[in-house]
């Protein structure tokens, strides 16, 4: 399998690598939207989100919040956005889970692009129906 972060956690290709310890590894994305955007990961192949086991996850996000604090501190943006793209038509290029971390500024000219859409009457209840029924904890 193909995989350029496999390979940057196997030494295989170059990271400026951020953090890393035994399961996750944080380095900064190569085509930053701002300076300082970074990915943190999984040193385990999972193509997504959904993929990925409720213990990682947790460790993930912690380490995340930390990478989060240190971007705030020493780049002091205006804000930040975490996220993360699932499937192509949400934006994944790379199919090993991921989640950015984009330093943001006022004016940095970088806008998802919002089609807002309103329910139709009972509309709302339905989807929440439908989503409420398939939630599995
Ligand atoms: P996504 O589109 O959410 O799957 O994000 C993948 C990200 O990986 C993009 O923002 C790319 O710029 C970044 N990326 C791709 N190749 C590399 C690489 N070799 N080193 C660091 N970041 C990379
Ligand atoms: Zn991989």
């Amino acid at each position: 399998m193909d995989c350029i972060f496999c390979d940057i956690i196997n030494g295989n290709a170059t990271g400026e690598i951020l953090y890393e310890d035994e399961r996750i590894i944080s380095f900064l994305d190569i085509r930053p939207v701002n300076y300082g955007h970074t990915l943190v990961i999984p040193k385990a192949h999972y193509e997504n989100f959904l993929l990925v086991p409720e213990e990682e996850l947790a460790k993930l996000i912690n380490i995340t919040q930390k990478i989060s604090s240190a971007i705030i501190k020493s780049l002091k943006p205006d804000g930040f956005n975490v996220i993360t793209n699932n499937g192509a038509a949400a934006g994944q290029s790379i199919y090993h889970f991921h989640f950015h971390i984009i330093p943001r500024y006022k004016e940095d000219a970088f806008n998802f692009k919002l089609n807002l859409k309103s329910y139709d009457q009972g509309k709302m209840k339905e989807f929440a129906t439908k989503i409420r029924s398939a939630i599995l904890l």
